[in-house]
């Protein structure tokens, strides 16, 4: 027999979980670094076996959760309901297969970075000439001349904002999508996390959430950089990293079930927004789309024949 890789040595080797505050026994996962008791509320990471950083109350907020299940069975009809594309018997029909409610930690690492860039942007422009024509009683000639040229165009980008991590990787949650009111945010209390909910655990510890946030910020003014030149040749990115804070937030995780197929949906438990959902199209929805897409491609069509030249 071969040896075993290492990861799943220290696996075998590791001894469970306990919370070092109150040392309840904690649901553990292989690679999971990031805790909080769901008795004592205690929240902690472990840098390795036996040895742990608490992350202090202090660091540690939450938004609350703004629904129980009756009421989040509603906030659900009403997106059923409401929207285009939608199969028009979905909130009478489809049946709720599954509903969790999930407490998510997410790093919030405040962050400024000031940028200075310079590039060439490509400038297009078609020039009209009219060259009469030598025969009485005959058109001019339109010709147009393409020409491009490139100008220096330098730049300045600043920005200072919260900067959001998820705190657990295995997790898909579109968070650059998602509105968060951190201002609504509360320290954390063991005693708002709402009952049978899924405290999750994290595996990404604060020094990882930095990192991640300097690169994210970087690509950011990358991004909006090349976005104002077509060729970038320096950028000179300045960030400074703020405090970071863990803030848990509650999620439900819905399944439901329309004509014997599942669909998923994620809503923030917060404030009733749908993260994500997806839904089965009305029966004549296709015929619809597929209408405007032709009758779009008529107008470009009549477009490009009648555009003069
Ligand atoms: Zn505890």
């Amino acid at each position: 027999m071969g040896e075993a890789p290492p990861v799943q040595k220290r696996a075998l080797g590791l001894k469970l979980v306990n919370c070092p505050h109150c040392n309840a026994p904690l649901d553990y996962s292989l690679g999971e670094t990031l805790f909080t008791c769901k008795y004592c509320g205690y929240t902690f990471s472990m840098i390795k076996e036996g040895e742990y950083k608490e992350i202090a109350p202090g660091k540690h907020f939450m938004l609350a959760s703004s629904f129980n299940e009756a009421e989040m069975r509603e906030v659900i009809s009403d997106w059923m309901r409401k929207g285009i594309f939608k199969a028009g018997d979905l909130a009478e029909k489809s049946k709720i297969t599954r509903m969790e409610l999930r407490f998510v930690p997410i790093w919030i690492v405040n962050v400024s970075a000031d940028s200075t860039f310079h590039g060439k942007k490509r400038i297009v422009e078609t020039e009209r000439r009219t060259r009469p024509s030598s025969k009485p009683g005959e058109a001019a000639t339109v010709t147009r001349i393409r020409k491009e040229r490139w100008v220096d165009k330098s730049g300045n980008l600043s920005h200072h904002i919260d900067w959001k991590i998820l705190a657990t990787k295995g997790m898909s949650l579109p968070l650059d999508k998602i509105k968060l009111s951190i201002a609504n945010k509360i320290p954390f209390k063991i005693e708002n996390v709402s009952q049978g909910a899924k405290l999750i655990n994290g595996d990404v510890d604060e020094e990882t959430a930095k990192e991640r946030t300097e690169s994210g910020i970087r690509n950011y003014h990358r991004d909006k950089a090349l976005s104002e030149v077509d060729e970038l040749q320096v950028i000179n990115t300045n960030v400074q990293l703020g405090e970071a804070q863990l803030l848990t937030i509650p999620f439900w995780f819905i399944q439901y079930k329309y004509k014997n197929k599942l669909y998923p949906i994620i809503v923030n438990g917060s404030s009733g927004d749908v993260v994500e959902g997806e839904a089965p199209m009305g029966k004549y929805d296709i015929l619809v789309i597929g209408g405007v897409i032709a009758a779009v491609i008529i107008i470009i069509v009549i477009a490009i024949a009648l555009w003069p030249r």
